[in-house]
């Protein structure tokens, strides 16, 4: 089957990331979200980062113009999805909503559509097992920023077939994004190898081994990472980290055990950059 109309469903960070490189790649695109000031929020997140490029002479104005009119936002899921080859669900991390989602789209999408999730963590496998079409549904794992992280990481749920596999294969290369195909396990194969240091990077620092500077500075000079772990986790946000540390616990056993100190800085509020403090004061810094 070949894709050509694709439906994104959330406009959000994610969305309208995965948005952008499809009506790039040339797809038509429907973007759909729950209320008008995301969407709002979504498109002009597009538009800035187009205009950027047509700035720096690496896009023609027209081309912008091009790409802005392959994509239909909208409020109505039904227009958004009755035609779509594939809907890509973008929403909020919460698997009641995302199942809700799922039971609805079932009663409008065309019977060959494909459902292609992007969660970070969650079951693959659970969220296909309340549709109709679980050999025809797969975990597709952006990364932030979407135009500009070169990474799809896709997940096999337990039911997926070889034929959906090979199709978002396919598609993640039209939007010029590498691929690597994992089965399903908690937090999949990128975020359980990072988290896993993250977290060991805030039992380093809380048994005093040495100061979170020079933790960051001996990852980045002697392993050669672009940034340290703990500034790393500042920006990722400390509250989503310990949510995907915590997960890998409880499925994976006490070797996942989140770290003490991580824990007490997510319950002083201190989230990263987000909230102006995490492991380092940002506020300062402003
Ligand atoms: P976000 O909060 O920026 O965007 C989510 C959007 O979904 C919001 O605009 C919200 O209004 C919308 N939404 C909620 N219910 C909806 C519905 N029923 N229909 C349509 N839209 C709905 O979140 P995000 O960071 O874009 O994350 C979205 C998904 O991507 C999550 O599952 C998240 O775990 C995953 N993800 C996030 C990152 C990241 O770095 N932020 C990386 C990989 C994967």
């Amino acid at each position: 089957m070949a894709i050509k109309k694709v439906c994104v469903l959330g406009a959000g960070l994610m969305g309208n990331g995965i948005v952008q490189v499809c009506a790039q790649a040339g797809y038509e695109v429907s973007m759909r979200d729950i209320e008008q000031r995301f969407i709002d929020g979504g498109m002009d997140a597009i538009r800035k980062n187009l205009a950027r490029e047509v700035e720096k002479k690496r896009r023609s104005q027209d081309d912008m113009d091009a790409v802005l009119a392959k994509i239909k936002p909208t409020l109505d899921l039904k227009e958004a999805a009755q035609d779509a080859d594939v809907v890509v669900e973008v929403i909020i991390e919460v698997m009641d909503v995302k199942k809700k989602v799922y039971a609805e789209l079932e009663e409008i999408v065309k019977p060959e559509c494909l459902f292609f999730t992007n969660t970070s963590g969650l079951s693959i496998t659970e969220m296909a097992a309340i549709t109709k079409r679980p050999k025809k549904f797969i975990g597709t794992h952006f990364f932030n920023p979407v135009p500009v992280m070169r990474l799809l990481e896709i997940i096999k749920g337990y039911e997926t077939s070889e034929e959906t596999l090979e199709i978002a294969k396919a598609w993640g290369e039209t939007i010029g994004k590498e691929v690597i195909v994992v089965n399903e396990a908690p937090a999949f194969a990128v975020n359980r190898v990072l988290c896993t240091m993250l977290n060991e990077a805030f039992f380093t620092l809380g048994d005093g081994v040495a100061s979170a500077e020079d933790i960051d500075k001996g990852m980045i000079l002697g392993c050669n990472h672009p940034i340290g772990p703990l500034a790393l986790s500042d920006m990722i946000g400390l509250e989503t980290l310990l949510r995907v540390v915590e997960g890998m616990h409880r499925e994976l056993g006490d070797k996942y055990r989140p770290a003490p100190l991580l824990v007490k800085l997510v319950r002083a509020g201190r989230y990263g950059r987000k909230t102006g403090k995490g492991v380092y004061d940002y506020t300062k810094k402003a």
